[in-house]
């Protein structure tokens, strides 16, 4: 579906994200070019947001990598995921949850979701598990964290590794316990669109295990062990974090709360005014509450479609968040069983739009936004049914 921004006064991605750091960004640049270190790449600048985040979190240990997709496949090697094992994943969600396990060589095993939600289910995944599952990967989702102690009983009653997908949902929290921390290891993703993004690539591996940890931070770089350069311990990556971003990102974490408040700020508004339409066909996600992370405002709506050039009338833009299944997708068909349905994942890939949630919007063009979409409900919708 393409939906046609270039003529919306409300984009659905901001473009002017980076406007105000612009300076900021051109001084570190110079700064670490010039300074003595000479390192573009894992210097101090990436230890210290490490060592902030990890205070932040109150963890045992924070590890900085290139990607959230990067942080699921050292997390998943570190472990010990390979062929022959299998790991439980959402079937509705970002390619990351199955390729990152089909790379590792382990096979992808869908659970369906939980229709409110729409993070994986723990019942669904239980039903999943065999003498072959090595670790479950749940998902945070748009505005949920997914019910992490369900996740936490199911692995611990079969023995299996907890990896949590958290790249959507840092400042999250679940009875008391950040986004990140519910898992044997969460990541945080810090690409452009993420809460906490960056003008490009990065992310994190959170874990309380210091083996894993270990493992982690030696597979980012080759295999080394960050203390003699050149001895190659494991297979690994190239996995490394750009010390001018972590400047960046050392400036901009002390803004990060208050950013993430007005979003849940937004959200909460356009849940408000939502809350009527379920009988009008769109059903909005409730007002915050825990467990809750304000990443992407997704309404579910019968009329999709028309809702989206209703919007994009207004000059409103909206995006949808995987128009299929990860098991209907082509890449990863081939990995889910002949004939196996998902129904909820595939109820929520006919119904999901996104709509515009950034801290930078104003009021006046929130209520833009809630004003488009509750007139869209009221129209006559009997061409479409
Ligand atoms: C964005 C995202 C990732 C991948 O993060 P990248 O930094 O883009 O590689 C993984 N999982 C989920 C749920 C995501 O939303």
């Amino acid at each position: 579906m393409t939906v046609p921004t270039a003529t919306a006064s409300i984009p659905f991605f901001p473009p002017d994200l980076f406007e105000t750091d612009r300076e900021a960004l051109l001084e570190t640049v110079y700064s670490i070019g010039t300074g003595t270190e000479q390192k573009f790449i894992l210097g101090e600048r990436t230890a210290r947001l490490e060592e902030e985040l990890r205070e932040g979190l109150g963890a045992g240990d924070v590890v900085a990598c290139s990607s959230g997709t990067s942080a699921l496949t050292l997390v998943l090697t570190a472990m010990g995921v390979g062929p022959g094992d299998e790991v439980v994943v959402p079937a509705f969600g970002c390619a990351p949850l199955a390729s990152t396990v089909v790379n590792s060589g382990a096979r992808p095993v869908f659970a369906d979701i939980d229709p409110l939600t729409l993070t994986a289910d723990p019942a669904a995944a239980a039903s999943l598990v065999t003498a072959r599952t090595k670790a479950l990967m749940p998902a945070h989702m748009f505005s949920f964290m997914a019910d992490m102690p369900g996740f936490r009983a199911l692995a611990d009653r079969h023995g299996l590794r907890l990896v949590e997908d958290s790249a959507v949902a840092q400042g999250g929290v679940l009875h008391g316990r950040p986004a990140g921390r519910w898992g044997d290891a969460g990541v945080y993703s810090f690409v452009q669109v993420k809460t906490f993004g960056m003008p490009g690539e990065g992310g994190v591996v959170v874990t309380d295990d210091p083996r894993l940890a270990r493992d982690v931070r030696m597979l980012r770089n080759h295999g080394q062990d960050g203390v003699r350069r050149f001895h190659h311990h494991r297979v690994g990556y190239n996995s490394r974090f750009d010390e001018v971003l972590a400047d960046f990102q050392l400036r901009r974490l002390a803004g990060l709360p208050a950013r993430l408040a007005r979003r849940a700020e937004i959200a909460a508004y356009y849940s408000e005014r939502f809350a009527p339409l379920a009988d009008r066909g769109i059903t909005a996600p409730p007002v915050g509450g825990d467990g809750r992370c304000h990443y992407v405002y997704a309404v579910l709506a019968r009329r999709r479609d028309a809702l989206v050039a209703h919007l994009a009338e207004r000059g409103v833009g909206s995006h949808v968040y995987y128009p299929r299944t990860l098991p209907e997708q082509p890449a990863f068909a081939p990995y889910a069983p002949g004939g196996a349905r998902w129904p909820r994942a595939e109820s929520a890939a006919r119904r999901n739009l996104a709509l515009p949630l950034y801290p930078h919007l104003s009021d006046a063009e929130v209520e833009h936004v809630a004003d488009a979409v509750c007139a869209f409900a009221h129209t006559d919708d009997t061409e479409d049914r």
